[in-house]
């Protein structure tokens, strides 16, 4: 039977498509406080500081590739039955041809009702005007999880992980929550966990963990070799 990889993502994987991590010094929250652009309670306050925040995200975006790490995962496909689960909300998954993608924390691409998600409609990388509504006149905002929200696709996300033979977490700090503790729901301590991520980082874990202490764009094309050689074992 083929096998089931999950890949689990963050900032990190696109870091080497030229889109800078949150937590590094030239990160974003170097320049912005989270609390201004990025909680329900900064969009109530003051609408277009953080529609211009995620404006500015869509701009940086353009011209934005996938790297040898997005592409890496999406070649795996072709070996393997594959599933990512990204923290990420820009489209470098899709882009490099990956199939089935979660996106825990929504996508700069989309735009959706202050109140719900009964309507969520694509942009693309242009602006968002202030004033864009739905067809039932509510205002439209970014499809986006801010900090405080509940996380909508989390309980998804964690079946996902259950059903994993094999588990593949790439360029996240394990930081955010509860996105972090994904890593606790695969299905037994047997199930191997392979990090791609060129910082120590703090997993607690039973389970057998194979560490790639490298920049996705080259760790994961060298996991990738090592798992399609382990399928011919
Ligand atoms: P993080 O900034 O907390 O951690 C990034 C991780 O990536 C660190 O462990 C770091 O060592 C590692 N890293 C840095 N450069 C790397 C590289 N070249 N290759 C591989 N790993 C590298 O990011 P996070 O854990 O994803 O969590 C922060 C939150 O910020 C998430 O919710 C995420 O949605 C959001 N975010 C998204 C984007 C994006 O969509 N591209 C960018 C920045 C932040």
């Amino acid at each position: 039977m083929t096998k089931k990889i999950v890949v689990f993502t963050g900032a990190g994987v696109s870091a080497d498509s030229g889109i800078p991590t949150y937590r590094s010094s030239d990160g974003l929250w170097a320049n912005y406080k989270i609390e201004d652009v990025c909680t329900p309670e900064a969009l109530a306050r003051d609408r277009a500081t953080v529609i211009n925040f995620y404006n500015m995200r869509r701009r940086e975006m353009a011209g934005k590739l996938p790297n040898a790490g997005h592409k890496a995962i999406a070649e795996l496909e072709q070996y393997f039955d594959v599933e990512v689960v990204t923290q990420n909300i820009d489209n470098l998954h899709e882009a490099a041809g990956s199939t089935k993608i979660i996106h825990l924390h929504g996508e700069l691409t989309k735009l959706r009702e202050d109140s719900g998600e009964r309507y969520i409609t694509d942009i693309g990388l242009r602006d968002q005007r202030l004033d864009e509504t739905a067809p039932n006149g509510e205002l439209l905002r970014p499809h986006i999880v801010f900090f405080g929200e509940a996380v909508p696709m989390f309980e998804h996300a964690a079946m996902v992980v259950n059903s994993a033979d094999i588990l593949i977490v790439v360029g996240t700090s394990l930081a955010v929550y509860p996105a972090a503790s994904l890593v606790q729901y695969v299905r037994d301590s047997s199930v191997p966990i392979y990090i791609v991520d060129p910082a120590e980082l703090n997993i607690r874990s039973r389970n057998p963990i194979t560490h790639i202490r490298e920049r996705a764009a080259v760790g994961m094309p060298q996991l990738a070799e090592i798992l399609k050689r382990k399928l011919g074992d």
